[in-house]
């Protein structure tokens, strides 16, 4: 379909620009209930990161599917294209030399891999929140959990659309048992182990 289009490599590589960075780039993947604590978890993880001198982005549902995925829903189909969408977006993001986290349910295992498997094993680490479901309804500050055990909400995640867990994460964080600082901890260790940061 797009046979007459060429990928431009600029004057600058990406090993040129993560050296100038003085880190990887990399993609964080949260996945895991709403209210599971990936938002938060994230911008504990960036606030680290930053501190260090990394240059970093947190991407959530809102900034995302306000504007770039504005115009899809949440059906099955629909949230395969956002996660598509999303992972072309963090691919430049990794070529750009800087750390990007995701914070989205992207509750299909196949979806994610795709997304690993166009990010490389070496700059794709997922990070899956787990929380039992009723403790997520508890933490909902939006009411979205009551409104989706009333019907009024169809297709929501745990209730009434599936989810499923990754099968080789990079880690899992127990969010119902470690605190939102100490699970970004664990990530960091995660970055460093692998050389991303120093
Ligand atoms: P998600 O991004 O998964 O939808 P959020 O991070 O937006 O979830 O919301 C999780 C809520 O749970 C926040 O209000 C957060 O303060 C709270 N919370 C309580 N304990 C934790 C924890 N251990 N990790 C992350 N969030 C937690």
């Amino acid at each position: 379909m797009h046979n007459n289009l060429t990928w431009h490599d600029g004057y600058v590589t990406r090993e040129e620009r993560e050296e100038l960075h003085g880190h990887k780039g990399a993609v964080i993947w949260f996945t895991g209930l709403s209210a599971s604590g990936k938002s938060t978890i994230a911008r504990h993880l960036e606030k680290m990161l930053y501190e260090a001198g990394c240059s970093t982005y947190v991407f959530d549902g809102d900034n995302v599917r306000h504007g770039l995925c504005g115009d899809l829903g949440f059906s099955a189909e629909d949230r395969t294209e956002n996660i598509r969408r999303i992972g072309e977006m963090v691919k430049l993001f990794v070529d750009a030399g800087i750390i990007a986290m995701t914070a989205f349910i992207s509750p299909y295992r196949k979806d994610r891999e795709r997304i690993r498997d166009l990010i490389g094993r070496d700059h794709f680490f997922e990070i899956y929140v787990n929380c039992p479901v009723d403790l997520c309804a508890e933490r909902d500050q939006k009411g979205i959990y009551a409104k989706a055990k009333a019907g009024t909400i169809k297709n929501f995640t745990g209730i009434s659309a599936p989810y499923e867990p990754p099968e080789e994460p990079s880690l899992v964080i127990q969010s119902d048992q470690v605190d939102a600082t100490q699970a970004a901890q664990q990530v960091l260790d995660i970055l460093k182990n692998a050389k991303i940061v120093t």
